[in-house]
């Protein structure tokens, strides 16, 4: 199985990640839905239960193996010894099951992290809407909206919300039934459920949950008798006025290969996307992890223009600004000093040229135009009039500048220019720009209209 998984881990984590924490660890076994692993040293132990707990357990029990917790163990190479702990971070706090079983039997729901709560959720405009709304539900007052349909790209926030909706309701109400898993593991357990004929004993276990909670939704799209299941599980839980939340990388209607039925029903309460994420709330996100960071590897420092120019880079995804966070935390509790802007580029050359966002020619010339207001087709063209030579320089310029596209290249995108005609323009602006006040701030402005 190890093997295997480790081979899925590779894929999920990355090279560099799988080198530097998963590939020292050893499975050295399972117990009672618990997977034991040895670490070389406290550090890795440590940092692979804070930062990839989650994918080792989704990659084992994607494996067939059904554990519910890690349990790191240190193992060093001299028997009997055990390494101190003194200057090592805390481990982190046990995962809890999933949910409250009031009559002892159990809620095949997935471990929720312990991270993911709403104290650690920072709001910002992109996710307000969202928060408040899984806030609400959260409160569990009244059902209000129902179902909570919540949606948007990988890795904003939408797993967080919902594990922080099952803290705040365990928390609030400790008998309360709290069901949360993944799409994925709805039709694992429904297929289960089918192949042991058990089918009544699933169903009426997921009609008797106060909350349930479906992540990834999509992922049940063309799986047709999960989706028929999925259904009735979702009429006879309305029906009896239980809360129900729901999370997919896009709204309902967008869903392909999802049944009519199912994408009204889920398009029945309130739908709420949350946005790509803007500058503040990443530099938000950004200081929020410092603080818990520094919390628990003490005294590492990292420069504050850091944190800003990684806000400004990393604009795709949270779980990659915090993987490069996770990143320089390593590097600099291992050099002991303050991690700068330098050693930031460094360190994290990969991930900030694959988020970097690629701008073409072709949309530069088309915003310079617009900006100019002279037209595309005069900006590629042979036309020599002053109106339109400057305008044309300035796209010159910034195709050299944010593509990596060679002066060849470039030229034959302005209508099979030469490339010493690319390099004289390119040069013209490098050397006006210095002077011009006004030309400088048209700069500055067309480079942010094309990188956001
Ligand atoms: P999704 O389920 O939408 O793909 P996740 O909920 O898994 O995204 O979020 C990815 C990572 O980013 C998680 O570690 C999560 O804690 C973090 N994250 C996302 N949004 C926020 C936020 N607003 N505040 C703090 N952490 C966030
Ligand atoms: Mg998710």
């Amino acid at each position: 199985v190890w093997g295997d998984v480790r081979k899925k881990l590779r894929d999920v984590v990355g090279e560099s990640n799988f080198i530097t924490w998963i590939a020292p660890l050893e499975l050295t076994g399972f117990r009672g839905g618990v997977a034991q692993l040895a670490a070389p040293t406290n550090f890795i132990a440590n940092w692979v239960n804070r930062n990839f707990a989650d994918q080792i357990l989704r990659a084992l029990n994607a494996a067939g193996a059904e554990v519910h917790r890690l349990d790191l163990a240190v193992q060093v190479r001299v028997p009997g010894t055990r390494p101190e702990a003194e200057d090592s971070p805390a481990p982190a706090a046990p995962r809890a099951a999933a949910v409250a079983a009031p009559q002892g039997e159990e809620l095949p729901g997935a471990p929720l992290d312990a991270r993911y709560t709403f104290d650690n959720f920072v709001v910002g405009k992109p996710n307000a809407l969202a928060h408040a709304a899984a806030r609400r539900v959260a409160e569990g007052a009244a059902v209000t909206f129902n179902p909570l349909f919540l949606y948007g790209g990988v890795g904003l926030g939408k797993t967080h919300l919902m594990h922080a909706i099952a803290w705040e309701l365990q928390a609030r109400n400790p008998e309360a039934r709290v069901l949360y898993l993944s799409a994925e593991q709805f039709m694992y357990r429904f297929v289960q459920a089918l192949r042991e004929k058990q089918i009544m004993d699933f169903k009426s276990l997921f009609r008797s949950v106060d909350i349930l909670m479906v992540d990834d939704v999509q992922f049940i799209a063309g799986k047709d008798s999960t989706q028929e299941e999925f259904f009735h599980t979702f009429n006879a839980l309305i029906d009896q006025n239980k809360q129900i939340v729901i999370s997919a990388d896009r709204a309902p209607g967008e869903i392909k290969d999802l049944e009519e039925r199912i994408k009204s029903r889920l398009q029945s309460g309130l739908v709420v996307d949350l946005h790509p994420t803007d500058y503040e709330l990443r530099l938000g996100i950004l200081q929020q992890k410092v603080d818990q960071n520094r919390a628990n590897y003490g005294n590492v420092s990292i420069a504050p223009d850091v944190l800003e120019f990684l806000a400004h880079r990393i604009t795709t995804n949270v779980r990659v600004l915090e993987g490069a966070l996770t990143r320089l935390f390593a590097l600099a509790s291992l050099l002991g000093r303050e991690i700068t802007l330098d050693m930031t580029q460094d360190t994290l050359a990969d991930i900030l040229r694959s988020s970097e966002r690629k701008v073409t020619v072709e949309e530069i010339q088309r915003k310079v135009a617009e900006h100019y207001n002279v037209r595309l087709s005069d900006l590629i063209g042979p036309k020599r009039l002053r109106t339109i030579a400057r305008p044309r320089q300035v796209a010159m310029y910034l195709a050299k500048h944010m593509t990596t596209r060679s002066l060849p290249e470039i030229g034959r995108r302005f209508g099979g220019r030469d490339h010493t005609t690319i390099l004289h323009g390119v040069r013209k602006v490098e050397e006006l720009r210095a002077q011009d006040s006004q030309l400088s701030e048209d700069l500055d402005l067309l480079r942010r209209l094309l990188e956001s």
